[in-house]
């Protein structure tokens, strides 16, 4: 599996594509496109390589990482945007969040096609992405672990050298560090770890690094 990384948006957020090389299945992971540009971007390397999508799958449901939701399901109707069920409220009030960082943008709900649980495998040609739910940093917050790339993408769970924020709503410290610990430092120490902003890190530099896992 390949993943690339674009970085969109006011907030530098990370959106990725993940794909099969042999059968060129793809999956967009957190698109944050907030204006053409930035969608032509994403679309042109999706054409540029002759990938067919199959998924919009969502780390949770923050504004910087759905800007481009609708725009992606335009310009691929029928797409399915997937994600975990406790972060819908979060996806109803984009709205509101938008207003929370001031934004002048007018961004509507948008609706799940498909819920994700923990251990949910969704497949890319003969490739599995391995959801793990990881709540903290919102409530319906969920990893993507991808075991032939030895990659997971971790939304605004981890970054390199810190963690998610957890002052917004639905946000709970105690219950983001347990998802980090329970969940992701216990993921092969060399997987390579690609966060919702800021630069990719290791499970193992994390481990030994990170101020927030001391
Ligand atoms: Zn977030
Ligand atoms: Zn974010």
């Amino acid at each position: 599996m390949q993943i690339k990384r674009f970085e969109f948006n006011l907030f530098g957020e990370n959106t990725y594509i993940v794909y099969d090389e042999a059968t060129l299945e793809a999956a967009v992971v957190d698109p944050g496109m907030s204006d053409a540009d930035e969608v032509s971007l994403l679309t042109e390397y999706i054409k540029a390589h002759s990938l067919s999508l199959k998924y919009i799958l969502l780390t949770h449901a923050h504004i910087d990482h759905t800007f481009g939701v609708e725009a992606l399901q335009a310009a691929y109707p029928g797409l399915p945007v997937l994600g975990h069920k406790n972060d819908i409220p979060l996806a109803m009030t984009r709205g509101q969040q938008a207003q929370m960082f001031h934004l002048p943008i007018n961004a509507g709900p948008i609706k799940f096609d498909r819920l994700v649980e923990d251990k949910n495998v969704l497949m890319l040609g003969k490739d599995e992405i391995i959801v793990i739910t990881t709540p903290g940093h919102s409530p319906g917050g969920v990893c993507y672990y991808v075991p032939s790339a030895g990659s997971v993408l971790t939304g605004d769970t981890l970054f390199a050298g810190s963690v998610g924020r957890v002052d917004l709503p639905g946000g709970n410290g105690s219950i983001l560090l347990k998802s980090v610990r329970e969940k992701l430092m216990t993921l092969p120490l060399d997987t390579v770890v690609y966060p919702g902003h800021g630069s990719a890190t290791t499970i193992s530099r994390e481990e030994h690094t990170n101020p927030f896992l001391r």
